[in-house]
């Protein structure tokens, strides 16, 4: 089977298919009936490539199960674990995903590519220094004017294509694999009605990262944090010493912010507070603020400074009321990948396996995997290919998607050949 070719077919089929989120619908799931034009293509598809239990759910969850091919030497059926491989359908809400175009732009000499559908977007080695290591590769573009959206249709191929790959080829090795195509990861709602128990995998990947060879196992600890102020109306024209202005007090709050514990301000394994959202009236001001830290102190630490400006306020405005209230997001997967090593290091064994030096990442946000982690079952997230995500200049090198099925495909060796860890 030629692997490139499958792959590539496969990509440049999904990403046709507008699947973009809505975010902020609560009354509907998934939030955008559209995501079902690829859930059932899957669907048909998986049926297609013979494998058992394909079902798609009323919230749009597609699964299906490959049975395991255990060659003569290898561990046997019980002491061998089941792998879940999951990526999502949709497409970033803030960017249209609706009528893409994509072109494969063949054989990357280096240089500039030029999106032809918008004359400002252009792709330039100096914004993408990562383009000259896929010279003589064929690049992926959208024309510009929309996503790609190999965020996270790259996924979704590679797994497709690695389904392709098992049943041209009986011989290969791998565990019982889990399959699972999942909508609404971009508005933060991927794993809300996921049922972990019916998947019944023991470990998973998410294979939704950017880049090539990367395994990401940490992601932020996450709040949000809701700072209502009440403050005082009455007639301005006889408000001396009445008046109390929860839009002056709301901004007042927001100036007072650490300049050095922004999102504009900080990278690696820096904190960060960052106010996103506000509504405010004389009456009545409401700010929406995200807490961001790698560790559950880092995060109570953020969480005292807004503590500390509130007392600041209230010391300026003694009449006013200021509320915080925090709501927890989600939480380091690091925390439950420690007590699972193996699911980490057999991605990296894998990476090497197929010519790879393997990079170990911690993501400034959060992935499906995280909440999947806290939901019994480990989950690490793995490069998918793709470049510039959430942006029309998004790009993935046809070689990157051929990488990622490779190391799919001997991490699925691995495990057969080493079994349930003990
Ligand atoms: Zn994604």
């Amino acid at each position: 089977m030629d692997i490139r070719q499958d792959v590539l077919e496969r990509f440049l089929r999904y990403v046709k298919i507008d699947t973009q989120s809505a975010d902020g619908i609560e009354d509907r799931y998934p939030s955008t009936e559209k995501q079902f034009d690829l859930l059932r293509l899957l669907v048909k598809e998986l049926e297609a490539l013979g494998l058992q239990e394909v079902e798609l759910d009323e919230h749009g969850y597609v699964t299906a199960s490959l049975p395991a091919n255990l060659p003569p030497g290898t561990p046997a059926a019980a002491d061998q674990v089941t792998v879940g491989l999951l990526a999502h359908v949709d497409t970033y809400h803030e960017v249209s995903g609706a009528n893409v175009r994509p072109i494969v732009h063949e054989d990357y000499q280096g240089g500039p590519i030029a999106l032809p559908g918008a004359a400002d977007v252009v792709l330039t080695p100096e914004d993408n220094p990562d383009l000259a290591e896929h010279k003589a590769d064929a690049i992926v573009t959208s024309d510009g004017t929309t996503l790609l959206g190999a965020d996270d249709k790259a996924g979704v191929a590679e797994i497709m294509t690695l389904m392709a790959l098992y049943r041209a080829d009986p011989s290969r090795p791998h565990p019982r694999i889990r399959v699972a195509f999942t909508p609404d990861e971009e508005v933060g709602n991927g794993t809300r009605y996921f049922d972990v128990k019916k998947f019944a995998a023991d470990v998973a990947y998410t294979q939704d990262g950017a880049g090539v060879g990367e395994v990401e196992d940490e992601t932020f600890c996450a709040d949000t944090a809701v700072v209502t102020f009440s403050g005082v109306d009455v007639h301005p024209g006889y408000a001396k010493d009445k008046m109390v202005n929860a839009v002056r007090l709301a901004a007042d709050f927001i100036t007072r912010f650490p300049h050095d514990a922004l999102p504009e301000t900080t990278e690696g394994y820096e904190d960060y507070l960052h106010p996103f959202q506000i509504q405010a009236s004389v009456t009545e001001a409401k700010l929406t603020c995200l807490v961001r830290s790698f560790t559950e102190e880092g995060l109570a630490k953020m969480e005292a400074v807004l503590e500390r400006i509130k007392a600041e306020v209230i010391e300026t405005a003694p009449r006013a009321k200021i509320d915080v209230q925090i709501k927890a997001s989600y939480r380091n997967m690091k925390q439950v990948l420690t007590d699972h090593p193996r699911v980490v290091e057999y991605a990296e064994d894998a990476m090497r396996a197929v010519g790879m030096e393997p990079k170990r990442l911690a993501i400034r946000g959060g992935t499906d995997g995280a909440r999947l982690c806290f939901m019994g079952l480990p989950t690490p997230n793995l490069s998918a290919g793709g470049y510039n995500f959430h942006a029309v200049t998004e790009w993935v090198p046809v070689g990157a998607m051929v990488k990622a099925v490779e190391v799919l495909d001997a991490l699925m060796k691995i495990w057969v050949e080493r079994g349930r860890p003990r």
